[in-house]
């Protein structure tokens, strides 16, 4: 048997929260529709059953263990997640890291001998050696090597 269409509504009725208009609505429905009208007779069996329960009173010594008992509670699950947290971050720092040192190499460094100077920068440097030597960058060398190792005046 498929459910009526009236029964979310006629659920909404029975806990007041229905607008005027579509209350009348569901009145209307349930006077004609024996489902509906058989679920609210239930729905209201229900609240009465409920309503006649006796809710048993809490001692407030009893409030007050509970409370003690959630407060190291609480702080445990916080120090807890705050160590997983930290886990969690230092792997993705350990797994980030290898990533990096796995794809990034350092450039090497030129060796001494492949370190040359176009003519432009010899002529900065030391133009005398430049002119006196032509051609040759055995002048510019001998410059470059006195004035390096402290050997020039
Ligand atoms: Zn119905």
């Amino acid at each position: 048997m498929a459910a009526c269409e009236y029964s979310i509504r006629v659920n909404a009725y029975h806990d007041g929260e229905l607008p005027g208009a579509q209350c009348r609505e569901v009145e209307e429905h349930l006077s004609g529709c024996p489902a509906c009208a058989a679920e609210l007779e239930q729905l209201r069996g229900f609240s009465h059953v409920l309503g006649s329960l006796v809710i048993p009173r809490v001692s407030p010594s009893f409030v007050r263990h509970i409370q003690a008992l959630a407060q190291p509670l609480e702080e445990v699950l916080l120090i807890r997640f705050g160590r997983r947290l930290t886990a969690a971050a230092a792997a993705v720092m350990l797994l980030a890291t290898g990533y990096w040192v796995m794809n990034h190499q350092a450039p090497a460094a030129p060796a001494a001998s492949a370190v040359t100077f176009a003519s432009w920068e010899q002529q900065v440097i030391y133009p005398d050696a430049h002119d006196a030597a032509a051609g040759s960058d055995s002048a510019f060398d001998d410059f470059l090597r006195q004035d390096l190792s402290g050997a020039r005046p």
